[in-house]
Order: structure tokens, then C-alpha cells, then sequence
């Protein structure tokens, strides 16, 4: 087996999704970027050992995708069952990574998965499939709508038991940082105080502010050796923004603060 991957809890994130999974429930992680939310969903499969299969939604993520198509083989045309179809006859945990992001047919496909029917139907096959037992709807959703993402109907989200992610307590944080990079205890610490101070910061208008992905990238680039405050610059400060005038404001604080 696999080893576990590394997963710190932030609340009762790791019981309700167990509940969940027992009461054959679909579970919907709301939250920004980078917060622990396809980890925790590797967490939990690993945990509950089952298989899972991560489909990355974006805007030309279709129905089609996910059932399944026709495709040319010689001269014969076979079927090939799409990933969550596969979930759904194997009994394995699909995970559509940034729902909202895909084509509204994908919502029309996953619903009669989401209620008491748990069944899909494959309209190219004019056929119904019963979910398999042990087979799970997990999606993940970005609440960022002051910034144009895109959003999920409340009926849709009310299909679901949802859990939100955030960034973590500063300790939690820093524990974060220290397993995923091998950093020294200071460093982290520091790192976190950045990303605190840059979160706080309402007057830049950023449009996603810094992820603890992007501090586990800085804190990997410091733990191999980059200079820290070019580890910062490049890691944390550089993705947040193009304005040259928000980046200077951005590094020198941060230069201040490593
Ligand atoms: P999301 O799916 O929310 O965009 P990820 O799960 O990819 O975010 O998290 C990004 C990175 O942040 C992970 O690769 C991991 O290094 C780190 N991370 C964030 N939260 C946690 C957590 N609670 N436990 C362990 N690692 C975490």
C-alpha cells in the first residue's frame, strides 16, 4: 500500500467526510486555491481505501467527459466508459476538482447521482448505471464571486454536505510548512507572518491572496538553498499580482519581514 499522505486536520473535516461516505452522502469542499482541499480528499481516500480518480474541471469539461464516448478502434466503433462512469460501476471516489468551472451538462449528469436514486444515465447508451455501494461524488468549488468565478446554483448545492476550507491557524500553518518542506521552525514561522500580513491587505485588490501552496513552494526553494527573500519574491509575491507597483509594495514588506 501506498504510504498516507500527509494531511493535518483544521476542524472535523476528517469525521463528517467518514459519515458521509458511510451514509453514501456527496460532499462538496468550498474554498479558495491552495487550502488543503484535493490533499484531504487524497487523505481521505487513502483512509478509507478506496481507490480515487480526480477529474480537473475547467470550461470545456463536459457531460461527455465524464460518462464516457464512442471511439474509433480499426474499422469499429467501441464504447469507453469515461472516469466517472468507471467511479460509479467500481465503487471509487471521483473527485471533480473546480466544478463550477465545467459546462452546465455535467450538473444535469451528476444529479440523479447526488439523491436517493444514485444512478447515472448515459444518454449516447440510452442506458441507466447503479452506483456501486461504495462509490463516491466529492467536488470542489471556489466561493471567490467578487472576483468572476464562476458560481454553483443553490439547488445544486444543496445536494450536497459541504465543507468549508480556509487558511489555516498560524501554528497549524507553520506545522504545514515544517512537514511539507523540511524548513526550520523560524523560517516557517516567518513565512506564515507574510502570508498573515499580505492576506490582510484589502487596498491591492487581489484577486486570490496567498495560498499555503504557495508557501510550502517558498518554503521548498528556501530548504534547497535559494536565498530567502528571492524565494519569497518568486514564490509568493510574483503569482499574486502583474501590477510592477503592487509587486514593489508586496516585496519590500515581505523583505522587512524574513
Ligand atoms: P486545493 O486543492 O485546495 O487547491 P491542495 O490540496 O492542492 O489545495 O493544497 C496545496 C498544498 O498545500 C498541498 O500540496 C500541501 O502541501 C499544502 N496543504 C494545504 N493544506 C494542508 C493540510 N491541511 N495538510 C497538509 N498539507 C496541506
Amino acid at each position: 500500500m501506498n504510504k498516507t499522505p500527509y494531511y493535518k486536520p483544521v476542524a472535523k473535516e476528517i469525521e463528517v467526510f467518514e459519515k458521509a461516505f458511510e451514509n453514501k452522502l456527496p460532499v462538496l469542499l468550498k474554498g479558495p486555491t491552495g487550502t488543503g482541499k484535493s490533499r484531504f480528499v487524497e487523505y481521505m481516500a487513502h483512509k478509507l481505501g478506496k481507490k480515487l480518480i480526480t477529474v480537473a474541471c475547467h470550461e470545456e469539461t463536459s457531460a461527455t467527459d465524464l460518462t464516457g464516448r464512442f471511439i474509433l478502434k480499426g474499422n469499429e466503433t467501441v464504447w469507453m466508459d469515461g472516469p466517472l462512469t468507471k467511479a460509479v460501476k467500481e465503487g471509487y471516489i471521483i473527485y471533480l476538482d473546480e466544478i463550477a468551472e465545467a459546462r452546465p451538462d455535467i450538473i444535469v449528469a451528476i444529479h440523479p447521482l447526488t439523491d436517493h436514486r444514485r444512478e447515472m444515465y448515459i444518454d449516447k447508451l440510452g442506458t441507466s448505471v447503479k452506483a456501486h455501494d461504495d462509490f463516491m461524488l466529492v467536488a470542489s468549488f471556489n466561493p471567490g464571486y467578487q472576483h468572476g468565478f464562476k458560481d454553483l446554483k443553490p439547488s445544486t448545492k444543496q445536494r450536497f454536505v459541504a465543507l468549508s476550507f480556509d487558511y489555516p491557524k498560524e501554528d497549524v500553518e507553520k506545522e504545514i510548512l515544517i512537514n511539507e518542506s523540511g524548513i526550520d521552525e523560524s523560517t516557517a514561522k516567518k513565512l506564515v507572518k507574510i502570508a498573515n500580513k499580505i492576506r490582510n491587505l484589502t487596498e491591492f485588490g487581489l484577486a486570490e491572496t496567498v495560498s499555503t501552496r504557495l508557501l510550502v513552494d517558498a518554503a521548498k526553494l528556501i530548504k534547497s538553498g535559494l536565498p530567502k527573500r528571492l524565494a519569497v519574491h518568486t514564490a509568493i509575491i510574483q503569482p499574486l499580482s502583474d501590477e510592477p507597483e503592487i509587486i514593489r509594495s508586496l516585496e519590500d514588506l515581505a523583505d522587512l519581514m524574513i
